[in-house]
């Protein structure tokens, strides 16, 4: 049974929603104040911000691109590679700024950073200037959080707030409004959380335990997209294909792209991130079977190296991972793969490395996000020994990303001639070119015009090189 409990939006946020208009006209005397929200991570992170969004804008904001010109700024922030997390408190910092010229400007840190203790030491010490924090537990909570952080920062007269929410309830919050940030592509998250803890990873951590959303709720916010004219839509977990698990329907991820593929007129369902113990046979003959399904999957593999991806706990092996590409291979020929890899993992040899290479050039990948192993703070791996040094980390990383140009481009130069439908997403002014997706998540450049974007079309294969391809519409 699906234990985790549902939070629509409603009246209770609305009234919060109220307090905080009011507070800015009446109080602060701002009649049209401003929002900037700034993003960083994951998918799941974008579409979490078209929550914060609509309810800013149900809050009386106006939403700007501009962080100078804002009232209210909210960062929306990742952990998943320290990186992401350096970035984010670059700008935080550059930020304060603008707080020491305007004392009404209220300032946000949400998101995954947010939800582990050191990060919250860290802010308490450096960045006390932030009003309110909260974590990614809190989204349905976020007007009450916020008119209450407004009304503590004028009774105690100082410049912050200082408001730290700590949540740890799995929740799955439903019909919130959304700012959406783009007209024909949408995303639309169907599970939470993550059950899996790759000894790597730091999302169960920060984004608690998995959690399907009911398939009618799905489905309703699914037929809603596509009567707003939306083409092109991307269903979202963090092991999107383990969806189902828990819930009292009887439903798993085939069964309800099943349903999600049996609606009129033209469009794409694409999902991401799949988790290969649930890339099912079942799952390929779905897509197979579909309409409207991509015949794309991002199924990072992380490694070649059965010793490492037992230590990764990814749950699979070089050979069962290849099963898996050659069942999709058999039912979906033109099917396309992208992956994620870790190169230099604690204890990795160069033999191990070479495992790797062997796994991209059986599968041939399209694409590839790569990364250098970086240890997350609060995750196993972080505690393993880890001899093999960054230089030579960095030449692995080199060597594994020519071998993947080459596969690129040979498997560019296999698509010349042929045509395919592809969405036009955008036009490009400077050379009259469109840009259309392909079912396979590849771009194709070509010449065409700007009242062509949204529709599809059929692009002939002209040209490529080993990033990018150029077509003709026909
Ligand atoms: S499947 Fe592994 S890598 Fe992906 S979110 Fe879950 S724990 Fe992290």
């Amino acid at each position: 049974m699906n234990l985790s409990p549902i939070y629509k939006y409603g009246e209770k946020q609305e009234i919060y929603c109220q307090k905080i208009k009011d507070y800015y006209k009446n109080v602060l005397k701002i009649k049209s104040p401003k929002a900037f929200v700034k993003t960083y991570g994951c998918q799941q992170n974008v579409s979490d911000s078209e929550k914060y969004k609509g309810m800013l804008v149900n809050m009386g904001f106006c939403l700007t691109e501009n962080q100078e010109d804002a009232d209210v700024i909210l960062f929306n922030t990742c952990a998943i590679r320290e990186n992401a997390e350096n970035k984010a408190f670059g700008n935080i910092g550059w930020v304060k700024n603008l707080k020491k010229a305007n004392e009404n400007l209220f300032i946000i840190l949400c998101g995954c950073m947010t939800e582990q203790k050191n990060i919250i030491d860290k802010i308490k010490l450096k960045f006390s200037f932030i009003d309110l924090v909260f974590g990614t537990h809190s989204v349905h909570k976020f007007p009450l959080h916020f008119y209450e952080a407004l009304l503590n920062k004028k009774s105690n007269g100082k410049t912050s707030a200082k408001a730290y929410i700590k949540e740890t309830e799995d929740i799955i919050a439903e019909d919130f409004p959304m700012v959406k940030n783009n007209n024909l592509k949408a995303f639309l998250p169907i599970m939470y959380g993550c059950n899996n803890f790759c000894s790597y990873c730091i999302v169960p951590y920060v984004r608690g335990r998995e959690r399907s959303r009911h398939s009618n709720e799905i489905i309703s916010e699914f037929k809603k997209l596509l009567e707003s004219g939306y083409k092109d839509i991307t269903l979202l977990g963090q092991n999107v294909n383990s969806y189902g698990k828990g819930l009292e329907e009887d439903i798993n991820f085939p069964k309800l792209l099943k349903k999600l593929d049996s609606f009129e007129g033209e469009y794409t369902i694409r999902f991401m991130t799949s988790h290969p113990k649930d890339a099912t046979n079942e799952l390929f003959d779905v897509i197979s079977n579909s309409k409207h399904i991509a015949h794309h999957m991002h199924l990072p593999v992380q490694c070649g190296s059965n010793k490492i991806l037992e230590k990764m706990n990814r749950k699979y092996t070089k050979e069962s991972y290849l099963k898996i590409i050659d069942y999709a291979k058999s039912k979906i020929p033109d099917i396309v793969f992208t992956s994620d890899i870790i190169v230099g993992f604690p204890g990795e040899t160069y033999e191990d490395f070479l495992e790797t290479i062997d796994i991209l050039k059986k599968v041939k990948f399209h694409s590839l996000f790569t990364f250098i192993y970086s240890p997350r703070e609060g995750t196993p791996a972080a505690k393993l020994s880890d001899p093999v040094t960054k230089r030579k980390k960095t030449a692995r990383l080199l060597e594994l990303l020519k071998v993947q140009e080459e596969i690129s481009e040979d498997l560019h130069k296999k698509m010349l001639g042929k045509t395919f439908r592809a969405l036009a997403e955008s036009f490009l002014p400077e050379t009259n070119e469109l840009l259309c997706r392909i079912s396979g998540n590849i771009i194709v450049e070509a010449k065409g015009e700007k009242e062509k974007v949204g529709n599809f079309l059929n692009v002939l294969i002209t040209g490529y090189k080993k990033d990018s391809l150029k077509g003709k519409i026909i």
